[in-house]
């Protein structure tokens, strides 16, 4: 491979220009938008608009008159088709980890007889913390068990209340078959959760065609909404009756402004939301999923298959005998938008990169992830990235004081 056949992928590319919809810093090789998606060009100035107009001018009348009140129903219902669940079936706000406490607390109350949480030992740490402390919450006996991604169809006992699953994993990038092991689980009488934080505008997703019964998601990786954006959950139509959420919030109650002392849940999913949406960030997050879903999945997915192995690929040849592994599955049908090598000294060569402008991340304990990003990340870049990582490892400037020092944010 040389950088003219990148440079021949790039002006052939139907994603190109999404990439002027995006502000990126020159000198930047950005393969971290998994982690933290890029500033659309449009979020600035429709923020500001927010402030200055409908907060400032508006003040409260904004509720009403600048439609705050139908935000994030309006951009819940963006969501849903982003991962292609049913429409009204998908609510927007506070975060992943507070929504995974939600839908979870749900999930267990429709199974009483049945007290075990089944989730992957290598899930995302903060799904297992809110199962943990939901268990020692409810003190009834539950228990979160834990089992490698090979046992999980072993797992699926009698005594299973949920699955929990991440649909692609943080670290290596594995992606589950979604309508298969949601199949496993239901034959088993489980309950299935999805957590989408590594797919929601990474992957096409077909959620009222694999049908589990509750997932859970992200705003502000590929969904770009910025740091912090309010996250979603979808939960399945037929379960909206009977779904009882933990926190009964007055946003989430048959008619907030009767003010009536007893709770009532609103029917359908509002029944799932539970306070006054963060205004500012909603509207941040929705010019990022509009960008999402002008851009055609099968385009973003096909470049991001095309992407993650050409990495890969040019990794492996431009970087020989240098210690690192792949851990990323070399099936691209069976992996999400992210290669991941494991090496010994990870963290200080990540840091190295970063400090020559190829921004990807660490993870614990040897992981160097890099994130792809079709709408905003070329070809030709990576071989630009992977020759500065070369350099990096020839020149041993990753061996520094500096660079191995730990950061509180790898
Ligand atoms: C990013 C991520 C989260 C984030 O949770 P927050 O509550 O937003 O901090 C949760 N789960 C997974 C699998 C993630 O990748």
């Amino acid at each position: 491979m040389i950088r003219a056949d990148l440079e021949a992928l790039d002006a052939a590319d139907p994603l190109a220009p999404f990439r002027d919809l995006f502000t990126l810093p020159e000198g930047v090789i950005y393969l971290d938008g998994n982690s933290l998606g890029a500033l659309p060009r449009g979020t600035g100035p429709r923020v500001a608009e927010v402030i200055a107009q409908e907060w400032g001018n508006g003040l409260i009348r904004s509720w009403n008159d600048a439609g705050w009140i139908e935000m994030s129903a309006r951009v819940a219902h963006k969501i849903a088709r982003v991962i292609g669940a049913s429409p009204g079936t998908v609510a927007v706000g506070d975060s992943t980890s507070v929504n995974l406490f939600k839908l979870l607390a749900a999930a267990l109350k429709m199974r009483p007889g049945r007290h075990v949480i089944v989730s992957e030992r290598t899930n995302f740490p903060t799904d297992l913390y809110v199962a943990e402390g939901l268990a020692a919450l409810l003190a009834q006996g539950h228990e979160l068990r834990l089992v490698d991604a090979d046992a999980i169809h072993a797992a699926l006992q009698p005594d299973v209340a949920v699955l929990m699953l991440t649909h692609v994993n943080y670290r290596t990038g594995a992606m589950h078959d979604m309508p298969a092991v949601t199949r496993a689980a239901h034959e088993a009488g489980a309950l299935m959760l999805w957590d989408l934080a590594h797919s929601t505008g990474a992957v096409p997703l077909d959620l009222a065609g694999a049908d589990p019964d509750f997932a859970v998601g992200c705003g502000y990786k590929y969904l770009n909404g910025g740091p912090g954006a309010p996250a979603f959950l979808h939960v399945a139509e037929r379960l909206h009756a009977t779904a009882r959420y933990p926190i009964t919030g007055w946003l989430g109650h048959a008619d907030p402004f009767a003010f009536e002392p007893a709770y009532r849940a609103a029917p359908g999913i509002a029944g799932a939301v539970v306070g006054t949406p963060s205004i500012l960030a909603m509207a941040a997050l929705e010019v990022g999923v509009d960008i999402v879903l002008q851009a055609p999945m099968p385009d973003v997915y096909a470049k991001s298959q095309r992407q993650t192995e050409i990495f890969a690929a040019l990794v492996a040849e431009q970087c020989p005998d240098m210690g690192f592994a792949l851990v990323t599955p070399p099936d691209a049908a069976t992996r999400g938008s992210q290669v991941s090598f494991t090496h010994q000294n990870a963290y200080a060569i990540m840091q190295a990169l970063i400090a020559r402008g190829v921004i990807g991340d660490f993870r614990a304990p040897d992981i160097l992830r890099f994130g792809f990003t079709p709408l905003y990340i070329g070809f030709a870049e990576l071989w630009d990235a992977v020759r500065i990582l070369r350099d990096v490892m020839q020149s041993g400037e990753w061996n520094t004081e500096r660079f191995r020092t730990r950061q509180k944010v790898t």
